[in-house]
């Protein structure tokens, strides 16, 4: 077992070894007008050290990318990155989050309980940290199983997303009322919610701060935003460096860790009371895929699924679901007042 510990470590670190250039790194040109170097999303501060340089494994030959960490916030954000004006241009290709809506239109069934089981474990973390059923509306909602298996549990849902095709699955095969709209452009539909849940949506934001503020000013006073978002603090993204699959570049513009997650909804009004974390085995099995070839790759993820699924259940997971409560406007105010001298 050891030996096979220790082909499996030398392995990843010969995958690991730097083949890319240092940053500066990516495809901006004189005359380029669809990527920037941004300043860090979180602080605003430009200075930056790099922590890993990646290829983007969706779209072949697209070019580099960094993930650089902020020298003042610490939080970890992608140079360069599509200018927002042209995002639409990061999620090319056939992107898998709607990959079944479009085949649903052109034909295919879907069993309703099979397709809403991989969202069950959260609708029942999301139940846990309310008080009782509301109102719920999940930004990102894709083709809606998410907000069917709320629905199954007595909420009545709402869902926005900014492809068309998934939200007309969600209206027209489930029932359910949904619209196409992008979080930092448009109005929200009108609250109170009891609870906003973002699956996957918070690394694609250009301004997380002012997007939870604007879902903070849906959300009934103690309401509920759960966001979920893979974890640059993870084991997996240490292991595998460039080529961890939660880095998911150039789409993902914030690498989020449970620490700087938690400070940003402070920032905008929230504060924490539940992380749960878990490494899903696809992420695994997509990184080992990417960092190793042959009979070490078949060997890998024999011996790290198990291993990263156990080590998953703790901070070091590869994803996190992060639950903070929306403080309450009295309880705001009156924390105001006392910092006032
Ligand atoms: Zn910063």
């Amino acid at each position: 077992m050891k030996a096979l510990v220790d082909r499996v470590i030398e392995g990843v670190a010969r995958a690991r070894a730097p083949k890319e250039p240092p940053v500066p790194a990516g495809p901006v040109v004189e005359g380029d007008d669809t990527l920037e170097r941004p300043a860090c999303p979180l602080c605003g501060n430009t200075r930056a050290r790099p922590l890993v340089v990646a290829r983007d494994t969706w779209v072949e030959g697209r070019g580099t990318y960094s993930v650089v960490r902020c020298e003042v916030c610490a939080h970890r954000y992608t140079t360069p990155r599509f200018k927002e004006h042209c995002k639409h241009l990061a999620f090319e290709g056939d992107y898998p989050f709607y990959t079944r809506a479009r085949e649903v239109k052109a034909g295919r069934r879907v069993d309703r309980a099979e397709a809403r089981r991989p969202f069950e474990g959260r609708a029942d973390r999301l139940r846990s940290v309310t008080s009782q059923a509301g109102r719920v509306l999940d930004i990102g909602c894709g083709d809606g199983f998410f907000l069917d298996a709320m629905r199954v549990r007595g909420w009545a849902v709402t869902g926005t997303d900014v492809e068309a095709d998934v939200v007309w699955h969600a209206q027209t095969q489930l029932g359910i009322e949904a619209t196409v709209l992008d979080l930092e452009e448009d109005a929200l539909p009108a609250g109170p919610f009891e609870a906003v849940t973002m699956w996957g949506v918070a690394q694609l934001l250009y301004r997380p701060q002012r997007a939870f503020e604007k879902v903070a000013a849906v959300l009934a006073d103690d309401g509920i935003l759960a966001i979920g978002v893979s974890n640059i603090d993870s084991t997996g993204a240490r292991l595998f460096g460039p080529r961890w699959r939660g880095l998911g570049l150039p789409r993902h513009l914030s690498h989020f860790t449970p620490g700087t997650l938690t400070r940003v909804l402070e920032w905008s009004g929230f504060e924490v009371v539940r992380i749960h974390h878990e490494t899903p085995r696809w992420i695994v099995a997509h990184s080992a895929d990417d960092a190793l070839v042959g009979p070490v790759a078949t060997a890998a993820k024999a011996a790290l699924v198990p291993a990263l699924g156990v080590a998953g259940r703790t901070r070091y997971g590869d994803t996190m679901e992060v639950y903070a409560r929306r403080i309450s406007r009295s309880r705001a105010r009156v924390a105001t007042m006392a910092e006032t001298p």
